[in-house]
């Protein structure tokens, strides 16, 4: 099924609302496995309006109309659509009802305007609005289907939640399995661009790419008679999405977090951690703090800024900064092995760098060196992040929790 996603009022062609609506609808949809290919927004005008359900006939099964179905003169959408398929209005009786006893509870009369909100087009099957008073509908003609949702966002989304989404999702009694994969250390655009020939291939699964927090997931959603059937149709799409993106992935799932999926490998394999930080100053030992459970393998670590507290608190030799300088694999490396030392842990991590926005010692701000202390020996990484002071602060911690997981992935 493909939809198209029709907002209307002119309200949003001024610029004075934004169509949140349908970034919310269109969500909905890609979860339920419906594909959209385009979305348009027309004013409070039937020929305009009359234009882009055309339009959206030529290209998509689905025409979903959004706002205007309320009682002012400029609500016109189920008219301009009853009129397109040449079908009357007709009166939903529970609307009507409903309508009548909120007038008689506001002692107020209800008026053809007011009842209006009750018309719905002949031949559809009415929507209930949980939260307003203009219904809804959804009707078959000829190849397409179309929808009539009311604007107001409160109500819109009710109506999309509890009358929408599960008609459409039962509508072929097959079952929606979505899976989500989780990546770090690559944008949308590259992955999108790694994966770019399987994203476009799919129709089932459909694929969905978005970023958060510096982490690009995708989202994929499995359309098929049984749930053995749809997982295997995410199995086999993850197994061709991992041959490319394999370095990248940390794990599956809505909840799933990076730091949660290296403090459960520790915990599973029973090795500690610890950490010394300069530039991120604590904030790798607190997103593991995040985790529940973490304390079985985190004893404590250290924050260390200066130089001074990198040789009191984990050992650094004074000889080593001085030669190399703070920001520097050996400095990075002397940390991480000193905080392992220190509190005798298997791994520790260690952070130095610039977080800018001043460059320090001949290094642009983004220069960082993570160390990483483990039963295999020390290594140290130099990475250049972009972005500002925290950005920099929280990337830095992604990518020292993504060594690590590689780490142990590797034992
Ligand atoms: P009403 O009974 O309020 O007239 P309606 O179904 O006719 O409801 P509209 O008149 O189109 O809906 O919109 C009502 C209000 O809902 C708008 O003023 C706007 O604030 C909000 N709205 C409408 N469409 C959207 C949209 N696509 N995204 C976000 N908000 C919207």
């Amino acid at each position: 099924m493909d939809a198209e996603l029709i907002a209307v009022g002119t309200e949003m062609l001024l610029g004075d609302i934004v169509n949140t609506n349908a970034a919310y609808l269109a969500r909905g949809l890609s979860q339920i496995g419906v594909t959209s290919h385009y979305q348009q927004v027309v004013g409070d005008n039937p020929q305009r309006l009359d234009e882009a359900i055309s339009v959206a006939e030529a290209r998509s099964e689905m025409i979903i109309l959004m706002g205007g179905l309320g009682p002012t003169k400029d609500d016109l959408t189920k008219q301009v659509l009853a009129a397109h398929l040449g079908l009357k209005l007709a009166e939903d009786a529970a609307h009507r009802q409903k309508l009548e006893d909120l007038a008689h509870q506001r002692e107020h009369e209800l008026t053809p305007n007011n009842l209006a909100q009750a018309l719905y087009p002949e031949g559809a099957t009415t929507l209930t609005n949980h939260v307003g008073l203009a219904v809804g509908a959804l009707l078959s003609q000829g190849a397409h289907q179309y929808v009539l949702l009311p604007g107001p966002p409160r109500e819109f989304t009710a109506m999309v939640d509890r009358e929408l989404l599960p008609r459409l999702a039962s509508s072929d009694s097959q079952v929606i399995v979505s899976r989500t994969l989780r990546f770090f250390g690559l944008g949308e655009s590259a992955l999108v661009t790694a994966i770019g020939p399987i994203i476009d291939a799919q129709v089932n699964p459909t694929v969905a790419p978005y970023i958060k927090d510096y982490e690009v997931t995708l989202r994929m959603t499995a359309r098929a008679k049984s749930q053995e059937s749809a997982k295997k149709l995410l199995d086999n799409l993850q197994e061709q999405i991992l041959k490319v993106l394999a370095p990248y992935y940390y794990g599956a799932g809505e909840e799933r977090t990076l730091a949660g999926t290296v403090v459960a490998k520790l915990v599973a394999k029973k090795l500690s951690i610890t950490a010394a930080e300069s530039l991120t100053a604590g904030l790798f030992q607190a997103t593991l703090g995040s985790v529940p459970g973490v304390s079985a393998v985190f004893p404590g670590g250290f924050v260390t800024y200066a130089p001074e507290a990198k040789r009191q608190l984990v050992g650094v030799p004074a000889a080593t900064i001085a030669a190399h300088g703070v920001v520097s694999a050996e400095t990075a490396r002397a940390m991480a092995i000193g905080a392992a030392q220190t509190l005798g842990t298997d791994y520790a991590i260690s952070f130095t760098g610039v977080a800018g926005p001043d460059s320090l010692e001949g290094n642009p701000a983004g220069t960082v060196w993570i160390g990483l202390a483990g039963p295999s020996g020390v290594q140290a990484s130099e990475y250049h992040l972009g972005g500002g002071r925290n950005e920099i602060r929280v990337r830095s911690v992604k990518t020292a929790l993504m060594m690590l997981l590689h780490e142990l992935q590797a034992d």
